[in-house]
Formats: structure tokens, sequence, C-alpha cells
């Protein structure tokens, strides 16, 4: 018998995190990290419950990642405190990414890099890593076995045919893994509710180009640090504008430059220049990449919206792009900074006004393929609030797996798995611990 146990994501996007239990021993499939929101004061970020793993410590074999997205990595080092030894397995830029947080906890983590295409063997599980393709470079599908259930866990993904790197969703690794046999596929809901497919990352250049031809003044695009490809294509666009960038937001420049040792972005170093000298530029020659898309108070945009950021201040007709999504629950956050910049005089783009943005998650249509590629025997939507896990089930079912085959269940749901059959045997009290900041 194999349990599986959601602890975070199901019913809240963020914190997510799944414990494998095969024979008393663990696999740890992600541990994110969840944000608080504007009413929840000196809170400074939300874990899943470890209580499972109070004095199991020990059977822990590793924890595997799919991508390095904060609600996928960002629990890491509050898990490491309880046993700093355990294996984390991941992608090179995964990896890098945690790296740095564990570094700055002064933790001795133990890594193992792979990448797509790769099978690594645990003692009491096997693990195997097809590529998707997500907002974020180098994620990673994880097949699971074991000799008593296969588990597949999609990770964030969607279907992009014709992304900026080229690395594609592997449908046809997928394929294989169908015959191999999935008992339980775990699966990305957070757009099951959206109709269609999602448009490529590519066509956000030509809306940059479009938006760069009519500004007069300087210009400062808002994206999350790791949306590596939407960043890259925001320096294409500055290059052909001739303007000079600006990283600005501690995790911009520590991100984009990495990314840039590893090879999963090119620029030409002459063309960054520093906040620290943006005076020396007039405003039509500068872009700004900055952090604080989701309205982070303390991120840059957040300091420039106010008037308290060190360098960059905002004047009338100053162009702002907001080349992200609302994460659900940030809406009154980001709202209150696009009022304040407007007040500003700033221009505003986001994807209300302009196709400024594309998600990273697939759609209806294309979730349907992954079910009929797939063929998994039982199915656990994951990554979702209720209303995507619920439309996701629906979607499972069309494509024919039988309802009693759709798990229900929100964080802390336990399910086990045995000869092909999944089945909700329980459910914790508790899913979600606050960390006081
Ligand atoms: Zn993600
Ligand atoms: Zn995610």
């Amino acid at each position: 018998m194999v349990r599986v146990i959601p602890l975070g994501g199901l019913g809240n996007i963020g914190r997510n995190m799944a414990v494998l239990e095969y024979n008393r021993r663990i696999l740890i499939l992600d541990c994110g990290v969840m944000f608080p929101k504007d009413e929840e004061p000196g809170v400074d970020r939300i874990l899943p419950d470890f209580g499972y793993l109070e004095g199991r410590w020990n059977d822990i074999e590793a924890v595997a990642l799919t991508h390095g997205h904060e609600d996928h990595i960002g629990g890491i080092p509050d898990l490491l405190k309880n046993r700093e030894n355990i294996p984390i397995i991941g992608s090179q830029f995964t990896l890098a990414l945690v790296k740095n947080k564990t570094e700055e906890a002064h933790q001795n983590a133990q890594f193992i890099e792979v990448k797509e295409g790769d099978t690594y063997t645990l003692p009491s599980f096997k693990l195997e890593f097809i590529a998707v393709n997500h907002s974020i470079p180098d994620a990673l599908a994880i097949y699971v076995t074991c000799p008593d259930g296969t588990i597949l866990n999609t990770g964030d993904i969607k279907l992009d045919q014709t992304p900026i790197d080229r690395r594609i969703t592997d449908l046809n690794h997928f394929s294989k893994i169908a015959a191999k046999g999935v008992d339980l596929l775990m699966i990305d809901s957070t757009n099951a509710t959206m109709p269609g497919v999602v448009p490529t990352e590519r066509g956000i250049e030509k809306e940059l180009d479009f938006i760069f031809s009519s500004a007069t003044k300087k210009i400062v695009v808002t994206s999350f640090a790791s949306h590596i490809h939407r960043i890259q294509q925001i320096i294409t666009v500055a290059r052909k504008h001739n303007r000079y960038v600006c990283f600005d937001g501690r995790s911009m420049q520590k991100t984009i430059p990495l990314a840039r040792e590893l090879g999963l972005i090119s620029y030409d170093p002459s063309m960054i220049v520093s906040s620290k000298n943006i005076g020396d530029y007039p405003d039509h020659r500068i872009v700004i990449i900055s952090t604080g898309s989701q309205g982070e108070p303390m991120a840059a945009l957040s300091r420039i919206a106010k008037g308290n950021h060190p360098k960059i201040t905002i004047n009338e007709d100053d162009v702002i792009i907001f080349a992200s999504s609302i994460i659900p629950g940030n809406e009154k956050s980001i709202f209150k900074i696009m009022n304040q910049l407007a007040l500003l005089g700033a221009i505003i783009y986001d994807s209300h006004n302009s196709k400024i943005h594309v998600s990273g998650h697939a759609a209806s249509t294309e979730l349907l393929y992954l079910y009929n590629i797939i063929k998994p025997k039982n199915v656990l939507p994951i990554h979702g609030e209720p209303m995507h896990l619920i439309a996701n089930r629906k979607l499972a079912e069309s494509t024919g797996i039988p309802h009693r085959n759709v798990m229900k269940g929100l964080d802390g749901v336990v399910i086990n798995l045995k000869n092909g059959q999944a089945q909700v045997i329980d459910q914790l009290p508790n899913t979600m611990v606050k960390v006081l900041g």
C-alpha cells in the first residue's frame, strides 16, 4: 500500500507539498510557502504543517522538487531545521534557487541534480523526471514507482508549443509513462476553470514592442524574477528600442545574473545599468525591470509607488507594465499600488488592457489532452482553490475516468493506493502553520 498526503496546495494556491509513504519510508514532493495577505499583519510566511513528519524525520528518503517557484521550494529551509541532510533532488535551476535559500539560512544542504529523462533510485522509491513547460525554466514532472503503485505528479504545467527555450512539455515521454501505468495522477488545477488553451509566451514580445513604441519617458516592467523567458523578451525589446536595462529589487538582482551564468537568458552586460547610476541617463533610454508585481509591500515597485525608493521616482507619462498575473488574494495590494502610480501620472498597462501576460498553467482543453495521453487509473487534482479542484475533477470524469477514481479532498486528505485503487481514508486536522516575522 502507498499512502499519499497532500499537506498543502489543495484549497489555497501556495505551500505545495505532498508526502508519499511506502512501507514506513517517506518521499516528499515539493515544499513550498504561501505568503500572507494584507489582513494578516505580523505573519511572515505560511507553511504546510509538518506535524505528520514529527518523529519521522529519519524515515524521509528525499525531497524531490518539480520547479523553483516559492510555492514549491520556499519551505525548504524550515523543513531542513528538523533534519539538515535530507537529500534534495531537482533540476539545475531549481536547485540553484534553493541553494540561495539554504545558504542564507547557513544550512549545509545535500543536493542531487537531475534533468528530464533521468531516473533516480532511492531505497524505496524510483523517480523518473519528465520535461514540462511552465513560467520558470527547468520545470519537471515526477513519476514515482514503488512496489505497490505508481504516481505521476505533473508539477505546475502548461503546453506552450512554441516556448522561448523550445523545451516543450514532453508529451511523448508522458505517453511512455502511460504505457508503464499511472495509478494516481496528481495534476495542476490552477486554470481548470479557464476554457480553451493558453496563448504562447512568444506573443508577449509583440505586445511589449507595441507599448515601447509609444513610450516617451521611462518604462518600468514588473514581473517575477524567476520568469526568465518573460525577462528575456523585455530585454530583447529594450535593446530594439535602444534602452538600457536596470534590474531593481533583491530577487531580480540575484536571479537574473544567476540565470545568465546557467545559460538560461542572454544579454549584453553593457546594456545593464545600476539603479545608483540611473540619473546619468535620460528617461527615454531606460527600462527598469522590477520586483513587486504582486503588490508585496517591501518590494521595489511598492517603494517606487510610495515615493520611498532612493533612486527611482515616477513622473508624468512614465509607463508601468504589470507583465504578470494577479495571484488570487493579492488584488487589493496590487490595485493600491496601481492607484498610487496613476496618481503620480504614470500610464499603466496590465493584463486587463493589454496582452502582456499569459498564464503558466494549462487551461481546460490542455488538461483534457493530458488526461487522454496519461490515462491515469485514479486522479487527485492539486494546486488550486476549491473551485479549480472541482472543475478539474469534472474534466477528469469527462474523459471517462470513473467518479469513484477521482479523489475529493483538500489539504491534509489521506489517500491510500492499493491494487490500483485510490481511496480517501482520513483527514489530518491541521494543515497550516503561520510563522511570525
Ligand atoms: Zn509554479
Ligand atoms: Zn505553483
